[in-house]
């Protein structure tokens, strides 16, 4: 077999890889997602170029979708566009949340026109093929062409990433002569999260693709994340100034609500937590807080527990959402008038688009307001900009105009949907069979490098390399 990347190379996002079965991969492959680039990754040519399918995808049997944020799944609509017309395997969550994502890039990168977009999501739906956790699947393989290969069938299971709803991490058996598994991480979840538990590791991976990015950093830990999260909040609006957190419309924006609802909970007698508004600001986010509830099977026992003493952690008393972009343009007024805390969750997560903007626009200049990032900001995008330069009283441009940044610039790391090193070394350390060729992708080059070091000094053995294109 062989492993090829056509993203998540160079950097975090557009994660699209290759698992051909046999060395010259003139049989039977297989695509692992299929993201959009984002941010300084698009280098220069966000356009046609960077959208193109832009490798052979004449032997794929199949596209596998680890979850569905947008650097993992954007490209499909292109894929399908070039011609790909096989089965698309999905977690049922991950099923359920694709149409929503794709029919969202649909809209902003692609095309307006109705019609289009339900043809689209029509044909879309025809190769969606859910299915369940920890279950083994058999994937079809082209053995019509005559070959001397050594594999004779190829399975899949997903296992929970983690990361955010429907999130997986892939197990691919080649099997023939010898069985091979070959783990795909996909992104893996932060130990301790709120809402979904941490991902398991395998029992057995002969080849891991893994993820790195933050394969150099260690996430606070949640009590002290909570805890940092309630009092810079507290601090931030002690001036009645509002707080602008980008999130991703999927997994960031729920947690934060499930934070939040626990935060207000926790402090009954506390007036700014009973009072402070919590604005998410996406009608996109409003229908993925819908999955999560439709899927509270898949929530932890620790939100389990939640939802069983009566509370409602993804919708409570003091959340309000904003669907018309009339309502959001009224929002922003308002909260430029207001005399009273509010927090504002909106995307896009790297504020590299989205509702958030007007939101920046609006409010980066005033030294009341105050940004939260909680996330990853990807390099090249105005979120990383915003994130290095606010702080020393710089300026970040976004549609082409500069902004002063006089608002109050903040990070708290402990949120990240990601694994840390830790995490990610665990998840090797806690295979029973542990990997012979582990790849590194998804992570910035100081992250790839530093991971790659923990592996080489835990599996003396294992050949570690850096995935490239
Ligand atoms: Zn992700
Ligand atoms: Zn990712």
């Amino acid at each position: 077999m062989r492993i090829l990347h056509h993203g998540a190379v160079n950097g975090v996002t557009g994660s699209c890889h290759q698992l051909d079965v046999n060395e010259s991969g003139a049989i039977s492959s297989y695509l692992i997602d299929c993201g959009l680039f984002q941010g300084a990754e698009t280098a220069g040519n966000a356009s046609a170029k960077q959208l193109q399918i832009d490798f052979d995808i004449s032997t794929i049997q199949a596209l596998v979708v680890t979850h569905c944020h947008i650097d993992h799944v954007g490209r499909i609509p292109y894929l399908i566009a070039a011609g790909f017309d096989k089965p698309i395997y999905a977690t049922e969550a991950t099923a359920a949340l694709l149409p929503l994502v794709i029919e969202d890039a649909l809209k902003i990168g692609v095309t307006r026109d109705k019609a289009l977009i339900a043809a689209f999501l029509a044909k879309l739906a025809s190769l969606i093929v859910p299915v369940k956790y920890h279950q083994w699947i058999a994937l079809p393989l082209n053995l019509t062409v005559k070959h001397k290969q050594d594999v004779s069938a190829v399975k899949l299971k997903f296992k929970p990433a983690g990361h955010i709803l429907g999130s997986a991490y892939i197990e691919f058996d080649l099997i023939g002569k010898a069985k091979h598994r070959v783990v795909f991480s996909g992104d893996l979840g932060a130990t301790y999260a709120p809402l979904l538990a941490s991902p398991r590791s395998p029992y057995r991976a002969d080849t891991l693709v893994i993820e790195s990015t933050y394969g150099d950093k260690n996430h606070q830990g949640r009590k002290h994340r909570s805890k940092l999260l309630k009092q810079l909040i507290e601090k931030c609006v002690a001036d009645k100034g509002v707080v602008l957190i980008p999130a991703f419309s999927i997994g960031r924006t729920q947690e934060l609500l499930y934070e939040f609802e626990q935060i207000i909970a926790k402090n009954q007698h506390n007036a700014i937590w009973q009072q402070i508004d919590i604005i998410v600001d996406s009608p996109m986010a409003a229908k993925f807080t819908q999955k999560y509830l439709e899927f509270q099977a898949l929530w932890d026992s620790e939100a389990k527990r939640v939802v069983n003493k009566g509370r409602h952690p993804l919708d409570f008393e003091q959340l309000y959402t904003i669907d018309s972009h009339q309502d959001h343009l009224a929002v922003i007024n308002y909260l430029s008038s207001r005399n009273k805390p509010a927090i504002v969750i909106a995307a896009s997560g790297m504020c590299s688009g989205g509702r958030m903007m007007n939101y920046l626009k609006r409010f980066l200049t005033e030294p009341t307001a105050d940004v939260l990032f909680v996330g990853y900001q990807a390099n090249g995008t105005p979120g990383r900009d915003i994130q290095t330069y606010g702080p020393k009283g710089g300026y970040v441009v976004l549609d082409e105009e500069r902004i002063d940044i006089k608002a109050g610039i903040h990070t708290i790391s402990g949120y990240s949907a990601h694994a840390d090193q830790t995490n990610l070394v665990n998840f090797v350390k806690r295979m029973h069979h542990k990997p012979k060729h582990i790849r590194i992708v998804h992570g910035d080059e100081d992250a790839k490098l530093a991971l790659a070091d923990k592996y080489r000094q835990l599996l003396p053995e294992c050949e570690v390399v850096i995935g490239k294109a």
